[in-house]
């Protein structure tokens, strides 16, 4: 190409967040400081992740809660079948409701200890299939599922984990979002192989700016994303850089976000780490500015 990948997108893109819930009080003032800085850009929804145990749940629904009361944002919750009853799950799905939460990001979630097998809550809903069915039947949410471009690691293969998105989407769920992935052939074949089942809801792109090759290598394992060796010797020597580091990051997603761009993607799922800048940039160089009304409501 005779023209910088950036020289023109139209800024007819959307965008959504992905937050993880605060554990201290100084990475609660760094999430809150993060989502005002992102509101402007007028995402089309910002979510929570759910972790595994009492205390961290109780952060996901007081986080989602705050997003929904104090800002202009949609929030959405994630919520996983882990280690709880049916009637549990019901029961905070109820409560999301009620507290006016529509949009809900259906997972079945991993065991608490890494590397064992799932095993469903004897009283509860085995997998994503099952839950979205569940929370269908309490009220109309929105609902987010979970898509796998290098296939999930626990599925036999490519076509059962498409055959599980399909039943995923056919059970009520309206868009799924990846897990990360570095190559953008790799997400183009995947949308292919979905449309081609027939899967005609949208699967939008989760994109991981990466600023700690070894922190995301490791994390990458458990979730059946590879990360190209040539990522190493891009952030080789900038481990005492991390500005640098931060420009090298922004400039690789934002590649990958450019080049998806050109293949037609138009709403991108970013997962912030609950910081604000990469995603910023990124979001800037594909043409989004935030609104003068946005920016206002932020102040
Ligand atoms: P499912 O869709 O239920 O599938 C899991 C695996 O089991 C697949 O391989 C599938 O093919 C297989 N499978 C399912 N049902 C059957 C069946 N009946 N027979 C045979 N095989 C079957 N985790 C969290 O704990 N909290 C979060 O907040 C969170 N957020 C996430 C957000 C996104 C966008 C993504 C991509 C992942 C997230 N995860 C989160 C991780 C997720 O919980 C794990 O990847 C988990 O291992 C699978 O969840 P799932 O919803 O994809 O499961």
């Amino acid at each position: 190409r005779n023209r910088p990948l950036f020289a023109d997108v139209a800024g007819d893109i959307a965008v959504s967040f992905e937050f993880f819930p605060p554990k201290t009080e100084k990475m609660e003032q760094t999430l809150w400081e993060s989502v005002k800085t992102l509101e402007p850009l007028g995402p089309r929804f910002v979510s929570v992740t759910y972790g595994a145990g009492g205390s961290t749940r109780e952060r996901t629904h007081a986080t989602v809660e705050r997003i929904a009361r104090e800002t202009s944002l949609q929030a959405a919750a994630h919520l996983t079948c882990v280690e709880a009853s049916r009637a549990e799950i019901d029961e905070v799905a109820r409560s999301y409701w009620a507290a006016g939460i529509r949009h809900v990001v259906a997972l079945r979630g991993d065991p608490p200890e890494p590397g064992t097998p799932f095993k469903p809550h004897p009283d509860g809903y085995a997998n994503a299939v099952a839950l979205v069915k569940g929370l269908k039947a309490i009220a109309p949410f929105e609902i987010s599922v979970a898509a796998y471009p290098e296939c999930h690691p626990e599925s036999r293969n490519k076509a059962a984990d498409l055959d599980n998105l399909w039943r995923k989407i056919d059970a009520g769920a309206d868009r799924a979002i990846t897990q990360f992935f570095f190559s953008p052939e790799c997400f183009f074949r995947f949308r292919d192989q979905a449309a081609a089942m027939g899967i005609d809801a949208e699967i939008v792109p989760g994109i991981l700016p990466v600023s700690n090759v070894a922190q995301t290598r490791k994390f990458a394992g458990q979730c059946g994303a590879t990360i190209p060796t040539w990522m190493d010797r891009l952030f080789e020597g900038l481990d005492n850089l991390p500005a640098a580091r931060q420009l090298v990051a922004a400039t690789v997603a934002a590649e990958l976000c450019g080049q998806l761009y050109a293949g037609g993607v138009r709403h991108f799922h970013f997962y912030t780490l609950n910081r604000a800048e990469l995603s910023y940039a990124i979001c800037h160089l594909l043409g989004l500015r935030p609104r003068a009304d946005r920016q206002e409501q932020a102040a």
